[in-house]
């Protein structure tokens, strides 16, 4: 890549509920929250002055994301959903559909409340 790269985010909303097994506080029993998730991708503009349309982001998170967490009970999907495994386990869902000839899935932020997140991104990338 060259020397000026810009960096896409696009966020989301969307309610699950869950519980943490192996804890002991207030995550432990059954409960919901309202996620708020940022997809952020990296990368060089194209011919049309764009990284990624924002649009597409959208139609790939919805699909592979929030079409399956949304209203869902994420220990079906995630056995342990803590913040942390949430967030990578979307990054593993978006990296191959997120990547293209000049942009790459850069960073997965997760809030779960408002003042607390995570955020997952793989080394070297
Ligand atoms: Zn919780």
């Amino acid at each position: 890549m060259g020397d000026r790269l810009f960096y896409l985010t696009r966020e989301f909303k969307f309610d699950s509920a869950h519980n943490l097994i192996r804890y002991h506080g207030k995550c432990e029993k059954l409960h919901g929250h309202t996620y708020r998730l940022a997809v952020t991708i990296s990368g060089e503009k194209n011919d049309e002055d764009m990284i990624i349309d924002f649009s597409f982001v959208k139609k790939v998170v919805k699909r592979k994301v929030l079409d399956r967490l949304d209203h869902a009970y994420i220990n079906d999907i995630i056995t342990q959903p803590t913040a942390e495994n949430i967030s990578q386990w979307i990054y593993g869902e978006l990296k191959d559909e997120l990547s293209g000839a000049n942009y790459k899935l850069h960073e997965i932020t997760l809030w779960e409340t408002e003042n607390n997140y995570v955020k997952y991104k793989e080394k070297n990338v």
